[in-house]
């Protein structure tokens, strides 16, 4: 069958559920609806396609739950409503692994892959090899069996011989099919290898959100990979959004039950599990290769099985080749585009391909020697600590940043390190004068790994945290939940200049041509010395600065005055009160009339707000109650700002009037702001918060715990950006 008839087939199955709005009458209708499910996870997830939209998927997903409730004797362990499961209070059982998962041999240069090349020539009995290379992923390892094509069991390395059960959280991996056609191959069951990951992106949303809470972040993705993996709460592991991939088939029994494991090369020996074609195979989600049953006899071959079963195996990033330069320019070719792709690799593992040649060259207790690992140049250096600077932030709160002699790491040098607080300081056990392990992790922001405490002479220093503000000289402060110390002066300069640049910043009052540069030359200049200053600028003066010309200081003066129309939400944003983000602002905006308002409300009745908690409500009660931010509103209401509402600008007539709108994840196309003003435009309102009064809920990419809300009540609708932008063009 073609990959279009295929995919027509299953589309229309599709169709069938989708206009049916009933349930499976039968446990076998519910596997049909489950294949459904199946196929479409498969295009999404492994092919990177989405043949019916979201909510189309959450329709059909819904379906089956609801079925599934009402016949809970006939769910089944891979149905994709199985994927999350209870939260662990115990410790993970400890498992023993059908093969022992070794590590590798390492190699570092050309020189070296000679060296093994020749050797493994010389096992072979002095005949050809043929070798396969593909990316060392920078993960967590994992060893994972199917029976019966099911995902029965999931194991972390431990020791090798004995690892974690994590079955429970492997099933978070989006990508790790619950279940996988090995049948068609005529294996019963099946242990395979693989590299669980936290892809870059992933990883650095996942830091900002550590450092938000006040938590120190992870150094790699590689450790934020293996920390997930170990987590009691299922549900936590799949926010976090790790991917497997999968290289290595360890162990293969057929389905006639004669066991054939493989304790010599870990790789099962193919010509025992041969089996004759099939002429008709079953239909599967997969969309090629139907009508294979034979068990390949190559490593790359095992990697494109792995893959037309639904894992994502390295098919499109290995190598075949014959001979051992081809090896080093593959190898080449990824050092030099690492950076490129989404995920960490630290090198390239370079394997005999021919299965049977496997066997032959067997293994030493601690590696294969049909494997070598070759390593990149490390992304790790080593400098000496020589001093901390604390910097006082916008809300006060002081970063110790480590001044190292500049190292180069990766092509970058680096010189100045964030040590975030000083919990991470006493947890990496750093000393003025040590000698320091420095990791830059793809375009990261680089980390102290730890000190080498081995290298220490006796004239390390501890460092000293300030109990003064650096900037002020006021006492500094901090919270019993808290790593982080403030400086609580308000008139503090460094905060000031910070207020002010925040103020002026993108997402605030947005004054183009006013940048952090402008902002702090102005306040060392004496020129600007709070918020309101913006406005009483000294043009003459300015015009007198080096650089300033008439057009740039017109330039700045016409945006500073464009600045006093924007709305109340931008202004509220850029006072920079902690914890009111964006989404905060935009709520108070709509519950007052004008920002003063904001000054008689309790923090008992700021908490009545939607998405308001006690710690934000006391942040701005605490705000509103200091005569000075009052005093300087005022003054800036003066200044001709508008601190009252605008007038509801609901569009009336509008297609989208009285309908509700809420945003969320990172849209592709348009600006989060840019979409609300549309939906405005049309007549619809912004809600801050998922509540039964929303209308549509639109997704963006890595949607977070409103989705999940949202998804809780039947009457969202919820769209994708392109949803909506129909909805736009069809209303207007
Ligand atoms: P090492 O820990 O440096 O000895 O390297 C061995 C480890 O590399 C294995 O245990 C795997 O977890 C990991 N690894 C990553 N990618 C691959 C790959 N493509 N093939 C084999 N091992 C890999
Ligand atoms: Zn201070």
């Amino acid at each position: 069958m073609t990959d279009y008839a295929h995919i027509q087939e299953w589309m229309e199955k599709t169709r069938f559920w989708l206009m049916e709005e009933k349930s499976p009458g039968s446990p076998a209708e519910a596997e049909i609806l489950r294949d459904v499910l199946r196929f479409h996870e498969y295009q999404y997830y492994h092919l990177d396609r989405a043949l019916i939209t979201d909510p189309e998927y959450d329709r059909l997903y819904k379906m089956l739950e609801a079925w599934e409730k009402a016949n809970p004797g006939s769910v089944t362990p891979d149905s994709p409503t199985q994927r999350v499961g209870k939260s662990l209070n115990t410790q993970f059982a400890t498992v023993t692994h059908l093969v022992p998962m070794l590590s590798l041999d390492n190699s570092y240069n050309a020189s070296d892959l000679y060296d093994w090349d020749r050797k493994a020539k010389e096992l072979a009995g002095n005949s050809m090899i043929e070798y396969c290379i593909e990316p060392k992923y920078d993960g967590a390892s994992i060893s994972i069996i199917y029976e019966n094509d099911v995902l029965v069991r999931s194991a972390t390395r431990g020791d090798g011989v004995q690892g974690d059960d994590i079955t429970v959280n492997s099933r978070q991996i989006r990508n790790l099919p619950l279940r996988a056609p090995f049948s068609r191959y005529g294996i019963q069951s099946i242990e395979i290898r693989g590299e669980v990951v936290m892809t870059k992106k992933a990883f650095e949303g996942f830091n900002l959100q550590l450092m938000e809470n006040g938590q120190p972040p992870l150094a790699n993705p590689r450790n934020a990979a293996a920390g997930t993996l170990r987590m009691k709460d299922p549900a936590e592991v799949g926010r976090r959004k790790l991917e497997a991939f999968l290289y290595h088939v360890s162990y293969v029994s057929q389905i006639s039950n004669t066991q054939i494991p493989n304790s010599n090369s870990q790789i099962p020996n193919s010509k025992n599990i041969l089996k004759e074609d099939s002429t008709e195979a079953p239909l599967e989600f997969g969309v090629s290769n139907f009508g294979i049953s034979k068990i390949p006899t190559t490593h790359s071959g095992m990697l494109q099985m792995l893959w037309d079963c639904g894992f994502r195996s390295p098919v499109h990033e290995m190598k075949v080749s014959a001979g051992i330069e081809g090896v080093i320019d593959h190898c080449n070719l990824y050092e030099a585009k690492r950076d490129d792709l989404p995920y960490e690799i630290d090198g390239m593992v370079v394997k005999v391909n021919n299965l049977d040649q496997q066997d032959q060259l067997g293994m030493t207790t601690h590696h294969p020697r049909w494997a070598i690992a070759y390593k990149f140049k490390a992304r790790q250096g080593t400098s000496r600590l020589r001093g901390v600077e604390f910097q006082v932030g916008r809300t006060g709160a002081v970063t110790p940043v480590a001044k190292i002699d500049p190292v180069g790491i990766g092509g970058v040098t680096v010189g100045s390190i964030s040590i975030h607080n000083e919990d991470y300081i006493k947890e990496k056990d750093l000393k003025l004068g040590d000698t320091v392990v420095v990791e830059r992790a793809g375009d990261v922001i680089p980390q102290i790994v730890r000190s080498v405490a081995e290298l220490r002479t006796g004239t390390e220093k501890e460092i000293v945290f300030p109990q003064t503000c650096p900037v002020c000289q006021s006492a500094l402060y901090k919270e019993a939940d808290e790593a982080v110390w403030r400086c609580i002066n308000v008139e503090c300069e460094a905060q000031v200049v910070e207020r002010i640049i925040h103020f002026v910043s993108k997402d605030a009052l947005d004054i183009r041509s006013f940048g952090e540069q402008q902002v702090r030359r102005f306040y060392e200049l004496g020129l600007l010395k709070d918020i309101p200053g913006i406005y009483k600028l000294d043009f003459d003066r300015i015009s007198t600065l080096e650089g300033f010309g008439k057009k740039s200081v017109e330039n700045l003066r016409l945006a500073i005055e464009q600045s006093k129309t924007q709305p109340l939400h931008r202004i509220i944003y850029g006072l920079g009160i902690r914890h009111v983000g964006e989404t905060t602002a935009k709520m108070l905006a709509q519950r007052i009339t004008h920002l003063l308002d904001l000054k008689a409300l309790t923090v008992d009745q700021l908490m009545q707000l939607e998405d308001i908690g006690p710690k934000v409500a006391s942040s701005i009660y605490g705000f509103f109650q200091n005569i000075k931010n009052i005093q300087m509103l005022a003054e800036l209401e003066n200044l001709g700002l508008t601190l009252r509402r605008a007038e509801q600008t609901t569009v009336e007539g509008g297609k989208l009037e009285g309908q509700t709108f809420l945003f969320t994840g990172t849209l592709s196309k348009l600006k989060r702001s840019d979409a609300e003003a549309m939906a405005e435009k049309a007549g619809g309102k912004i809600l801050s918060g998922v509540s039964s009064k929303l209308n549509y809920l639109i997704v963006g990419e890595d949607a977070g715990s409103k989705l999940e809300k949202a998804k809780k009540i039947p009457t969202i609708r919820i769209l994708t950006e392109e949803e909506y932008l129909n909805l736009l063009a069809y209303d207007n």
